[in-house]
């Protein structure tokens, strides 16, 4: 499928003087209507949510319309569980999904009555000595091990990743915090990263409908809610396709029929947590090509780099990339498309047919709204850019500025050094 953008040349230059470039800009009714085709799909179950995973695009703007559209969240630290606050999320809408988790933000999660999910068995034991008791709602994160067949190129094979409790210690968790007297249960995985295929979702989904029901059979819990975890994937290629809502809800809806409804825990809550299918799509970066090299290659450099888009130099992910007013042109050049930083690694797109690029021409990589400002670092004193909002009326909002060499010198206290003497 051809990508787009949603301002034309004219509107994209206009917007350009007022907010330069490089800058991350989402489109909030390409979000919205996403967003609701997702939530139709899976209305097909009793009780159905998305908790949108912050980590993908950390910004309280985005998630309050995300809010209004019925999704709850996932976070993974403190400071997210802090941006759903600001947000107004409701409380028990927001799912703690961390991993190796420090004392306090178990406390700030509780305290603020958020659904915690732990991630292994002697966390039973650190929270219950962390809060003084259990909460009265726990979830578990389960690692099926090699009962998970095939492999997910970002996470691996579940025997190789770091999350969750086996399927003995899942058994034996839920036995253990109901006498602790735990009252509600969930059941979480989290197998796969941008993931197409429908059916590894549908087998994803098997395992933990299989488990709701061992577990209601050997301990007697019943699991309320089933968090099938996120990594939806989106086609970052133009030749991929795009997972279908509707087939993937119907193929599980066909597995809860098989498995949940038979044993007797109809209704279950079938839970998402995704980030990438929920704003990936609808969020570009937008840079200007300041500088063209013609050495072994010819290279075209942005005045971003991957400081404020990771994705590209950390994975070799393909971000497809378009030049504004050029859309139609032949792409008869090869570029290296590079940012500033010294890694060579620093490359959004490397040997790419794209029309001939111009000084000055708008560069728009594609599918940057989800993990990607939220990725960027600091590396080379870089400063990360800001973000902006295309709203449904056509107006653009800024929701985050740029970064300033204030903002990175501040956690240096600049008196002392004079005062220091080496
Ligand atoms: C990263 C992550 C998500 C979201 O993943 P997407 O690929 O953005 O959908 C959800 N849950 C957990 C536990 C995660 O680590």
């Amino acid at each position: 499928m051809k990508k787009t953008f949603p301002l034309n040349h004219e509107q994209l230059k206009s917007l350009v003087e007022k907010y330069p470039t490089p800058f991350y800009i989402y489109d909030e009714k390409a979000i919205r209507e996403n967003m609701r085709r997702f939530t139709k799909a899976f209305s097909i179950f009793p009780k159905f949510r998305e908790h949108f995973a912050v980590k993908a695009c950390p910004n309280p703007y985005l998630l309050k319309i995300l809010a209004q559209e019925g999704c709850g969240a996932d976070c993974s630290s403190l400071p997210e569980l802090m941006l759903c606050e600001i947000a107004g999320i409701k409380k028990d809408k927001v799912i703690f999904t961390s991993n190796e988790t420090p004392a306090n933000e178990f406390k700030y999660a509780y305290a603020n009555s958020n659904i915690i999910n732990l991630d292994d068995f002697t966390h039973i034991d650190f929270l219950e000595k962390t809060l003084g008791h259990l909460p009265k709602t726990l979830c578990f994160r389960y690692n099926p091990g090699s009962a998970k067949h095939g492999c997910n190129s970002i996470i691996g094979k579940p025997e190789e990743a770091k999350y969750g409790l086996t399927r003995e210690q899942m058994i034996e968790a839920y036995r253990i915090a109901k006498e602790k007297g735990v009252e509600h249960f969930g059941l979480h995985t989290m197998v796969a990263s941008n993931e197409l295929n429908v059916d590894f979702f549908v087998d994803t989904a098997k395992l933990v409908f299989e488990l709701a029901v061992e577990v209601k059979e050997k301990t007697g819990v019943r699991i309320e809610f089933a968090d099938l975890g996120g990594g939806i994937g989106i086609p970052y290629k133009p030749e991929q396709k795009a997972v279908d809502y509707e087939e993937l809800a119907k193929k599980i809806r066909a597995e809860y029929d098989k498995i949940i409804v038979p044993a007797g825990l109809d209704p279950i809550g079938v839970y998402w947590e995704c980030g990438r299918p929920i704003t990936g799509p609808y969020g570009w970066l937008v840079s200007t090509a300041i500088h063209e090299k013609h050495i072994y290659r010819e290279y075209i450099a942005l005045d971003s780099c991957m400081a404020d888009l990771m994705r590209p130099g950390m994975y070799g992910a393909y971000h497809e990339i378009t030049v504004s007013g050029k859309e139609d042109a032949a792409k008869d050049n090869v570029y290296d498309v590079v940012g500033s930083l010294c890694e060579n690694c620093d490359k959004f797109a490397i040997q790419r047919q794209l029309p001939k690029i111009d000084m000055g021409d708008l560069v728009i990589i594609h599918d940057a709204g989800a993990h990607g400002r939220a990725m960027g670092y600091n590396y080379n004193g870089k400063l990360r850019c800001g973000e902006l909002l295309l709203r449904e009326d056509g107006t653009v909002v800024e929701i985050r500025r740029k970064e300033t060499i204030n903002d990175l010198f501040l956690t240096l206290d600049l008196d002392g050094v004079e005062k220091f003497k080496a």
